[in-house]
């Protein structure tokens, strides 16, 4: 069931910030909206390092404006970040919620992705902290809003690392399967794979079967065409681009190359488009908690800012884009 969004009473003097789960670049300049939003609204702004592990163990201190200089253009996460098996308990979450009243953080704002605002509603649940979340993954993951922050600088590291092993693929005459990030998500896979001019895009969600690729690929060598490169997510089990070489080597006796692109994707530079959309959701993630609504994601929708529950963020299913692999298909002729 659905809920709609809660609403809190109590007055906010002092926020808290973090950034949680895998990093991605654009993390930085919405902690920067976030501090200078907040504190431009005469608000106290307190950073709380390494994800949930900085709320068991007390890792807060304050931020000021300046604190947040020259870091738009940096990848990964000043405040850092972390992964808490801890956090899972309740009398763990207990013991964030006390450090919080300890250092009298009022309402929190998270940085990151499904994994991140399940904890922060179960402190809602639990404690009553106001939690805003602004969605932090590359994955492009999260449902009700079109983008993530990290989302297009990962999707543009992949695509130039594409364009280079398509110089290589077409000197040689090679077919080469790249493995993007998006753990069961094929967003970044359609995306780069509609950019890259791929032959062939594999996703967790389409059932594109090895027997289909095989055959695309014997049309292209008929057609002319030397050199191919296919495109698959990496699904729950990274490394599966090593199986799909292995299924085309035995059907045809091509020898695939394969290339997996790994962390590569999860850093660097953010984009313009993750620096802008980080910075208007950071924002905006305070002006929802100046008035008092929580709970929930902010999130890009038709480019205007939304919120949606953390409850409909982390459970519907965000489905990958059908029309760009079609659309890449049909170009792949
Ligand atoms: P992401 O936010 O990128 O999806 P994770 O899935 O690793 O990353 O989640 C980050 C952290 O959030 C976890 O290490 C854990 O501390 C916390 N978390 C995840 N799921 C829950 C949950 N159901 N209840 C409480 N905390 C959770």
């Amino acid at each position: 069931m659905i809920r709609i969004m809660a609403v809190f009473q109590k007055s906010v003097k002092r926020i808290g910030v973090f950034t949680s789960g895998g990093d991605a670049p654009g993390m930085n300049a919405c902690v920067r909206a976030i501090v200078r939003t907040a504190r431009a609204r005469g608000l106290e702004v307190w950073g709380i390092e390494k994800g949930y592990v900085g709320f068991i163990e007390n890792l807060m201190r304050p931020l000021e404006a300046r604190d947040m200089a020259n870091i738009i253009q940096r990848g990964g996460t000043v405040l850092k970040t972390g992964r808490s098996a801890e956090f899972m308990k309740s009398e763990y979450r207990k013991k964030g919620a006390e450090n919080l009243a300890l250092n009298q953080i009022d309402a929190v704002v998270c940085v990151g992705g499904d994994g991140s605002f399940r904890g922060a509603m179960a402190l809602w649940r639990e404690f009553q902290i106001p939690i805003v979340g602004a969605p932090g993954t590359i994955d492009n993951d999260l449902y009700g809003t079109d983008f993530t922050i990290g989302f297009d600088t990962a999707v543009n590291t992949a695509l130039e690392a594409t364009d280079k092993i398509r110089d290589t693929a077409d000197s040689h005459d090679r077919l080469f399967i790249v493995e993007v990030m998006g753990r069961n998500s094929g967003h970044i896979a359609s995306f780069v794979g509609l950019a890259c001019g791929a032959e062939e895009v594999f996703t967790p969600e389409i059932n594109t079967t090895v027997d289909k690729a095989v055959e695309k690929i014997m049309e292209a060598l008929k057609k002319g065409k030397r050199s191919s490169i296919i495109i698959t997510a990496e699904g729950q089990k990274p490394g599966r681009a090593y199986d799909l070489a292995e299924a085309i080597r035995k059907k045809t006796g091509l020898d695939a190359k394969v290339c997996i692109l790994g962390h590569i994707q999860r850093g660097g530079s953010p984009t313009a488009t993750d620096r802008i959309i980080a910075s208007r959701m950071g924002s905006s993630a305070i002006d929802v908690l100046i008035s008092g609504h929580c709970d929930l994601m902010v999130g890009i929708e038709k480019n205007e800012i939304v919120q949606v529950p953390f409850e409909l963020a982390t459970q519907r299913e965000k489905k990958t884009s059908l029309d760009y692999v079609k659309l890449s298909n049909l170009l792949a002729i």
